[in-house]
């Protein structure tokens, strides 16, 4: 038994994030692909790359 079963999303959203290119805003999360750490991340891991891809070549930080 799970003691966080009531935490879970009864139906997963089946996609791995949302995103309005209108509002260039992304949603994420585990009631994406699943109520466990590795459907957060990946929903996470997904939403950032989609965003990364849309603004060109990450940045890399300066170190002084
Ligand atoms: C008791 C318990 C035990 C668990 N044990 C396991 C386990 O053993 N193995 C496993 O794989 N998974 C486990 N899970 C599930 C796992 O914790 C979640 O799947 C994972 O943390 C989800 O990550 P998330 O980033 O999608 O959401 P969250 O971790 O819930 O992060 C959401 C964040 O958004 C913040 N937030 C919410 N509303 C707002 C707002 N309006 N403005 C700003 N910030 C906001 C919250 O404070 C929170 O920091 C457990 C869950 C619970 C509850």
């Amino acid at each position: 038994m799970h003691r966080w079963r009531f935490a879970r999303s009864e139906r997963p959203l089946g996609e791995s994030f949302l995103w309005d290119p209108d509002a260039r805003l992304g949603v994420c999360g585990d009631w994406c692909l699943g109520g466990r750490i590795e459907g957060a991340y990946l929903s996470g891991d997904r939403l950032a790359k989609h965003v990364l891809s849309r603004a060109g070549t990450p940045r890399t930080a300066k170190l002084a």
